[in-house]
């Protein structure tokens, strides 16, 4: 090992790679960190170098704890390292939130849900610019009508915005006028919202790791934590070495298989593709002139943007057999041509794939396995901006403010009836009902 490879500090080369993707071609800083070697004595550990891992080990350090993280293979590696990049003021499972919490701080469930929503954006710029991290970051998102039929609910949330002083942030933009800024013969009118940003989230994450690191918090990739032993001082048990902590945090979204019993057929990971063209050039500034973010409004929706070097990034579907689809450029290229028949024949430089959490009833699942062993997972798809926001809740809750992470673990996740066997299926049959309820929306 060379000298400067101790456990936590960045290395040249990381053992683990990331998966061959736009994101992971387009680093903006080199490095990783070295695994754990040895035993590590800490106020928190954190498992699991996602949004919410990253995020949450950065806001403890913040608030003066030591802080172990722990990630098995390399820091956004997950989802947050794959994902859109479209950091929306969208919580998944939103109606049952404003339903199901409750004592929430200032009593209103809708005003909490409400204010909730915008919160990761903001904890999100206000990182980015607090620390220098260079991930892209632009704003302006459009959500576009797919159906006549969806007009309505999108001019609601207009409403609903104006209402609660977003007014000078929103707009609906006419079909005719949306083909000023997309051109796509799809939609039937579209929701401009400019609060909301897009961005690449691998160096969103990776910069944020960094921002901890240089607080004094360790990191360690290419670590595989096998077992949590519960306990006063749970202990960490990794493939390299054992951490013992007061708190522990877990956040390894779709791909940890811990906290079993409890969490148990609560949350089904879905393999979610994306598609990078190759540099558009003066098309990129043809077929989406002011840079924007967009998604439609379909159940299972499409999503695509621009990136910094001009590709466009287009993602849609979603395999909710709980594996990976074999060729996601073949499914997702007629979908990509159709929105923008312009890009007929398009090279296509990257494609790739990651697991999202679902969760049945679409509400994030924050709880606890222990009194000082915390989780938080299942954003359904809406991980960035409520992956920020779970993180700051987390460390208030360990910092002795549980008032908003309890709210959340109130919150009732049914158990699907040997859903690790058939909790996938049911999924997809779920999702197919969806879909056929949406063609007659
Ligand atoms: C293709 C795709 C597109 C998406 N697009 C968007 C979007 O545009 N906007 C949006 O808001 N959301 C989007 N999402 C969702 C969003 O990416 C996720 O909700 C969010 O990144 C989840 O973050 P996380 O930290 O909880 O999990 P992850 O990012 O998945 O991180 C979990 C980490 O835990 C690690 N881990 C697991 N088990 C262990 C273990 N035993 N030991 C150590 N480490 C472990 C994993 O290696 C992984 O790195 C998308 C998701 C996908 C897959």
């Amino acid at each position: 090992m060379p000298s400067t490879c101790w456990p936590g500090s960045i290395v040249p080369e990381a053992r683990a790679t990331y998966p061959d993707s736009y994101y992971a071609a387009s680093l903006a800083e080199g490095g990783g960190y070295g695994p754990l070697a040895g035993n590590r004595r800490v106020d928190v550990a954190v498992i699991g170098g996602g949004f919410t891992g990253v995020a949450s080990a950065l806001e403890l350090v913040e608030r003066g704890y030591t802080v172990a993280l722990i990630e098995a293979q390399r820091i956004g590696w997950g989802a947050s390292g794959r994902n859109g990049g479209q950091v929306t003021g969208s919580l998944s499972g939103e109606a049952g939130l404003k339903k199901h919490l409750r004592d929430v701080p200032g009593g209103d469930p809708a005003a909490f849900v409400w204010d909730l929503r915008w919160r990761g954006q903001r904890i999100i710029e206000q990182r980015v610019a607090r620390y220098g991290i260079a991930c892209d970051l632009k704003h302006g998102h459009l959500q576009a009508a797919w159906k006549p039929g969806h007009v309505a609910a999108l001019k609601a949330d207009l409403d609903a915005a104006r209402e609660r002083g977003m007014g000078d942030q929103v707009r609906w933009v006419e079909r005719d006028a949306l083909r000023e800024l997309l051109d796509t013969p799809l939609y039937h009118g579209a929701l401009r919202n400019d609060a909301n940003l897009h961005l690449h989230p691998l160096n969103l994450v990776r910069g944020q790791a960094r921002a901890a690191a240089s607080q004094g918090a360790a990191i360690f990739e290419a670590t595989r934590v096998l077992d949590i032993e519960h306990g006063a001082t749970p202990r960490v048990v990794t493939d390299g070495g054992v951490i013992t902590a007061d708190n522990v945090v877990l956040a390894g979204g779709a791909y940890h298989r811990l906290g079993r019993p409890e969490l148990t057929g609560k949350l089904f990971p879905a393999a979610l593709g994306i598609v990078a063209t190759a540099p558009l050039g003066e098309l990129a500034g043809q077929i989406n002139p002011e840079d924007l973010a967009v998604y439609d409004t379909r159940f299972v929706l499409d999503y695509y943007r621009l990136t910094a070097d001009r590709r466009l990034l287009f993602g849609g579907g979603a395999n909710y057999s709980g594996r990976e689809s074999s060729d996601i450029a073949a499914y997702l290229r007629p979908r990509l041509e159709a929105t923008f028949p312009a890009l007929a024949g398009v090279d296509i430089d990257y494609q790739w794939q990651g697991m999202a959490g679902i969760v049945p009833n679409r509400m994030p699942m924050l709880g606890r396995l222990a009194d000082n062993v915390y989780y938080a997972q299942g954003y359904s798809g809406h991980g960035i901006a409520t992956s920020h926001i779970v993180a700051r809740v987390l460390a208030e809750a360990i910092h002795g403010q549980a008032t908003t992470f309890d709210a959340f673990a109130g919150l009732e996740h049914g158990r699907v009836p040997f859903g690790e066997r058939f909790g996938n299926t049911l999924l997809a049959l779920g999702m197919t009902w969806y879909r056929l309820l949406e063609t007659i929306r």
